[in-house]
């Protein structure tokens, strides 16, 4: 190179080492750069910044260290190289090269390959290029953003995908949804299907087992449901225990019905998480995008899924169903009527389904008010000695005199309150309710001791329901302590009823929290005995005091042989367990007498008394019925 030319390229990256705003200094390469001064070779050799000098076809002809170890090349293996070569072939170095020759300048991205020296990936990497810095001859400077670039992508992971499970999210479901339901606008026969899937029971897992396996048992469950994916969909997570599956181009619900039951019957099979064996069902609802007008004429179709629910799909309603969030929601609809329906089920949206849902939502939203606003209280139905004919404690059930729908029964709202944990400071306050009453009854109708009154109740109880939820709650113990010591009930006063269902679902750690309460002197009873799946090995192990035969047996006592064997074999089961066992829904003299003859030491049930208010089931201590 000519001398004239080396003071031509020094005053150039003069003036670009001026404008550059780190102000990095830079170094040439020996050759190209004999003749110029020392000081600038000096500032050169020192740069921080990466800078390449190359002709016109993108060969490398000077390259400063700060270059080499980005291109983790030797300055000898550098120089004479294509550029391009070390570059990842998507990118736009030949395009850049190609403006900056047009143009003089050009700015871009592109992507490293560092060989194995140094680095171990691609580097990202922004180029800022000047042409003819001497006529021929062109410089670039070279950035490093590949920690930047991580950034954003971790930052744009984040928001797009689901840390846990490493599946889209929400909002990435619905960007997705917005795309396929315009599509679905413009192409006929383009059909969309969306499934929503709930677990069942996912709260009570993560307070029984902890957050870690709660984690865990998520994972296995996207694992499997990505297993289900036929024909081919994306499945996101987006909730907690929820999470949605969207089917692209099928032709008809039954496609989407098919990809459900396909999760019903993987979910039949238990997961192994931390050693321990569980199960996990779902219950699943699907909403599919309006088909194009001209194809629909409003046709009406009928169709039945395999757990026998009737569906009723009606495309002009379906049509309003746009929006990838109301096209959500629907599924999310939908899947409340499978739960509504009985759990581990799935439902295809109908646009009377809002209503429905609504309806519940307006339920919940009174059940929070209801807590704060006392609407709540509690009926008592005696418990009676079928041996002595007396009566010999009271079950408290939970009623709620609503503002305008008068008396709401707990079938109704303790399966909302359990949905959405309001159950919990609701079983608080049923609690203390129910233990402040008796002890009041102790205190003015019993205290006379040594009267025949305070004889004969001496040991009368008072059995609170408990439900799954609140089994499950780490603070169950403390929360009875602090009732019994509030109310100065001795423990053995009162008895929790449990479902048969909560009990068998529950974790082996159950068994350690009951005999804390055992301590406490606390009964326990089995409620709805018979229609839960019990292991009868494990029900050895709990400290259960009492058997309670669901009324389903004794409703159908004399009309149902087997239901007397069962009610036989129940209350032989107690006997050898040594509990012993009330049954409820006695309605008929003739139930009592069955039941007496069969040997059930307790029973309960409208034939005695219906439910009754606390004045009322005062009376009737005063009276002493004898039945
Ligand atoms: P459960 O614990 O099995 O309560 C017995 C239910 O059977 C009560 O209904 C009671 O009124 C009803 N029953 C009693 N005798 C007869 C009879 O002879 N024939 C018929 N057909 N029914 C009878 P209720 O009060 O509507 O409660 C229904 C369920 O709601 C309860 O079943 C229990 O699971 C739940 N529940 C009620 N109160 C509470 C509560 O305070 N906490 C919790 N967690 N659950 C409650
Ligand atoms: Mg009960
Ligand atoms: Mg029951």
């Amino acid at each position: 190179m000519m001398n004239d030319q080396f003071g031509q390229l020094t005053s150039a990256m003069k003036r670009q080492l001026s404008a550059s705003a780190s102000g990095e200094r830079m170094v040439f390469e020996e050759a190209a750069l004999e003749d110029c001064d020392l000081e600038l070779r000096t500032i050169f050799e020192r740069a921080l910044e990466a800078m390449v000098i190359f002709n016109d076809d993108g060969n490398c002809v000077a390259a400063n260290p700060a270059a080499c170890t980005l291109f983790g090349l030797s300055k000898e293996e550098l120089i004479g190289k294509a550029l391009e070569e070390s570059m990842d072939s998507g990118c736009d170095w030949r395009q850049g090269l190609s403006s900056l020759l047009a143009t003089g300048r050009a700015t871009g991205e592109v992507k490293i390959d560092p060989g194995d020296r140094g680095y171990n990936s691609w580097r990202e990497v922004e180029y800022s290029a000047t042409a003819n810095i001497v006529p021929g001859l062109h410089l670039a400077t070279l950035h490093d953003i590949t920690d930047r670039k991580r950034a954003e992508e971790q930052l744009q992971y984040h928001a797009f995908y689901d840390s846990l499970t490493g599946l889209p999210n929400r909002t990435w479901l619905l960007n997705c949804l917005g795309r396929c339901l315009r599509k679905a606008k413009r192409r006929s026969g383009y059909v969309v299907g969306l499934l929503f899937i709930h677990l069942e029971r996912f709260e009570i897992i993560k307070y029984s087992f902890g957050h870690l396996v709660g984690d865990r048992l998520l994972k296995a469950v996207a694992f499997r449901l990505g297993t289900c994916l036929q024909p081919p969909g994306t499945l996101a997570r987006v909730g907690t225990d929820e999470f949605a599956i969207l089917l692209e181009d099928i032709n008809e619900l039954d496609d989407a019905i098919a990809v459900a039951d396909r999760i019903h019957q993987e979910l039949t099979m238990p997961f192994q998480v931390n050693g321990q064996e569980m199960f996990a069902s779902a219950n699943i609802g699907i909403a599919m995008s309006p088909r194009l007008a001209q194809e629909t004429e409003l046709e009406k179709r009928r169709s039945q899924n395999g757990k026998g629910f009737t569906i009723e799909e009606s495309n002009e309603e379906t049509s309003k169903l746009e929006h990838p969030e109301d096209l959500l929601r629907a599924a999310d609809t939908a899947m409340y009527h499978a739960k509504v329906m009985g759990g581990g089920r799935t439902a295809a949206f109908d646009p009377a389904m809002h209503l429905v849902a609504l309806a519940s939502l307006q339920l919940e939203n009174d059940l929070r008010r209801a807590l704060k606003d006392q609407e709540l209280l509690l009926y008592y139905q005696p418990i009676i000695d079928l041996c002595l004919g007396r009566l010999v404690g009271f079950e408290a059930l939970v009623r709620w005199r609503h503002p305008k729908r008068g008396l709401v029964s707990p079938g109704e709202f303790i399966p909302i309150a359990e949905t959405t944990g309001l159950i919990v400071p609701m079983g608080a306050w049923i609690l203390h309710e129910a233990c402040r009453q008796l002890r009041e009854w102790q205190v003015s109708l019993l205290a006379n001791k040594g009267s025949a009154i305070a004889e004969v109740y001496s040991d009368l109880s008072i059995s609170v329901n408990l439900a799954g939820l609140q089994l499950a709650h780490p603070g169950l113990v403390e929360l009875l302590d602090q009732v019994l010591d509030d109310t100065g009930l001795e423990g053995r006063y009162l008895k929790l009823e449990i479902t048969e269902t909560a009990i068998a679902s529950a974790p082996e750690s159950v068994r350690g929290m009951l005999l804390q309460l055992k301590q406490r002197h606390i009964q326990l009873c089995i409620d709805d005995f018979g229609t839960g799946y019990s292991s009868l090995s494990r029900l050895h192990r709990l400290p259960i005091d009492t058997l309670k035969i669901d009324r389903s047996f004794v409703r159908n006592m004399s009309d149902r042989e087997g239901s007397m064997e069962i009610i036989r074999t129940i209350l032989s089961l107690a006997r050898n367990l040594g509990m012993d066992a009330i049954a409820e829904g006695i309605e008929t003299a003739e139930q009592l007498a069955q039941l007496r003859e069969l040997g059930s030491e307790y029973g309960q049930g409208y034939y005695f008394r219906r439910p009754l208010d606390a004045a009322s089931a005062a009376a009737l201590l005063v009276s002493q019925p004898q039945w």
